[in-house]
């Protein structure tokens, strides 16, 4: 079956359009194009486009393609309009002001029309009619068919450390000296192949063990006893939606409920390995270890007698001298891996198939504690049907999607009081206790007060600020001043409006999609990028 999304394999998304380069003449207006308008041939490309795409559609009848894409998404779309009206690619592609050279091969000519879906489809319109807070109660309220996608955001308040903000996983690798180019590489299968020792070092702190839900876990759990959850898709690997009993979910990065032998491929229950991750050591699969047992007994003597089930990673040394002739003492052993989908591995074939399903039911988005920025997983808001309300709970905007209700703060005091004004029925459950912490938190969880809490909104906007919020995001700035300077000018604010709502980002079409030229502003571009560069750092 097709994916409705780019690619299933897990990437982090760095910038919006990291596309492979178009044949040549294939033109998206002059949306990526640095010279600006007043490059002459420029204007003449775009001529040549509009000409072509006014004889082939009516505005109307290009309105009403670009519609289709965002309703019924990529993969109805292609069926639709290629499959069985048999349009022409090329003749498609005229709809989203797109010209591609007739001769272009087909292979081309797909991937162009992918690329241009993808960008039609990250230009969602904000839907005016949601706003508020209380729009928000009223949405959960009424909605059936709830998706939630959830990120690390969610569990840092349990003590699991997240991996991108200062104090997260990554700045702690890169503090503590670890032999990682980039912390990432620990999530990285050829690194792991190399160095499992590193990744078997850390295991132990994203282990699901010894951690308590928290109330946006508890949450998510209230909309499935309410019958208002669709499906949960997590980036989580920490196992604490299944400790708090949720059912209706997808762990879209995988999980430690399972490892694998990277060798013979046999799958092993978690807790097979779970001693060797709290000691730090690096597990063998016993299947391929016998075997190799085996055949070394019938072989000459080897230089080095093979490995039990567990290998001590602290006689690992890494020598840098010896970098040439290097091979690493993991060569040819049999490592087990949980599975938790590493960079570069694809997800599994259940995330598309329900991601395909799931878009046909879906009735309301809630996005909480994820700044969307690992691929494939981060499309899911672009591919949902564009009429579908998005809500965000985060601590951080999220400048390159167009959520029509922005809460942020601290994800446990949002929900607290959502699910405050939601009634009875969400008054969240005090959560089960592992054993192993029974009389630690015990005196932590103890009912207390609550004050009650008031957000503060962006000016008449439908941003929301919480305690816990990052105030000082230059996305939130930009929000202020795109409405305050509205209201100062009614006449002309269409334009600040927009640059807001795009979070400063230059998106391939104007609002609604239509074929009108517009480029953001590029003062506005480059400030985002600026703060992209420093959030990553
Ligand atoms: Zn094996």
């Amino acid at each position: 079956m097709p994916s409705e999304l780019d690619s299933t394999r897990v990437v982090e998304t760095v910038e919006p359009h990291n596309f492979p380069p178009l044949p040549p003449g294939a033109s998206f207006q002059d949306i990526d194009s640095e010279s600006g308008s007043e490059d002459g041939s420029d204007e003449e490309d775009w001529d040549a486009i509009l000409a072509a795409s006014e004889a082939a559609f009516s505005q109307d009848e290009a309105d009403a393609m670009i519609s289709f894409l965002k309703e019924r998404g990529l993969f109805a779309f292609v069926k639709h309009y290629v499959e069985v009206h048999q349009m022409p690619i090329p003749k498609v592609l005229l709809a989203f002001g797109v010209l591609i050279p007739p001769e272009a091969s087909l292979q081309d000519q797909l991937r162009v029309l992918k690329v241009t879906c993808s960008r039609v489809l990250r230009a969602r319109d904000k839907l005016e009619a949601y706003n508020t807070v209380d729009d928000a109660v009223a949405l959960i309220a009424k909605s059936k068919k709830i998706l939630v996608l959830t990120g690390a955001g969610v569990s840092t308040s349990c003590g699991i450390p997240d991996f991108r903000s200062p104090t997260g996983l990554y700045a702690r690798l890169k503090e503590e000296h670890w032999e990682l180019d980039d912390p990432q590489q620990m999530f990285d299968l050829p690194y792991f192949k190399e160095k499992p020792n590193v990744f078997y070092s850390f295991a132990k702190e994203i282990y699901p063990s010894n951690f308590v839900p928290s109330p946006c876990h508890r949450f998510v759990k209230m909309l499935e006893n309410n019958e208002k959850l669709l499906r949960n898709y997590t980036q989580n690997i920490d196992g604490l939606f299944e400790q708090i009993g949720v059912k209706r979910m997808l762990n879209c990065h995988g999980s430690f409920a399972t490892a694998s032998c990277l060798r013979c491929r046999t799958k092993f229950p978690g807790s097979a390995i779970e001693a060797d991750v709290f000691a730090s050591r690096v597990p063998l699969c016993p299947l391929c270890t016998a075997i190799d047992e085996e055949k070394a007994k019938n072989a000459p003597p080897p230089k080095k007698s093979p490995e039990k089930w567990s290998a001590n990673s602290k006689a690992f040394e890494d020598d840098d001298e010896d970098e040439m002739g290097f091979v690493s003492e993991w060569e040819g052993k049999p490592l087990v891996k949980p599975d938790i989908v590493f960079f570069g591995e694809m997800l599994s074939d259940e995330f598309d198939h329900r991601l395909l399903e799931d878009r046909e039911e879906v009735d309301l988005l809630i996005v909480i504690g994820t700044s969307l920025r690992v691929s494939p997983v981060s499309q899911i808001v672009s591919h949902l049907p564009h009429s579908i309300p998005q809500i965000l709970i985060n601590r951080d905007p999220v400048g390159h999607a167009n959520f029509d209700i922005v809460l942020l703060g601290d994800g446990d005091t949002i929900v607290k009081h959502l699910c405050s004004k939601l009634g009875d029925s969400f008054n969240l459950p005090a959560p089960p206790v592992p054993a192993k912490l029974e009389g630690l938190v015990a005196e932590s969880e103890e009912p207390k007060v609550e004050e009650e809490v008031i957000p503060e909104r962006v000016s008449e906007s439908h941003v929301w600020l919480f305690p816990g919020a990052n105030r000082e995001a230059r996305w939130v700035q930009l929000v202020r001043q795109a409405y305050e300077e509205g209201e100062e000018n009614e006449e002309d604010d269409t334009s600040d409006l927009q640059r807001a709502t795009e979070g400063g980002l230059r998106v391939p079409l104007t609002e609604g999609g239509s074929r009108s030229r517009s480029r953001s502003p590029e003062g506005v571009v480059e400030g985002a990028s600026e703060e992209k560069r420093v959030r990553l750092e």
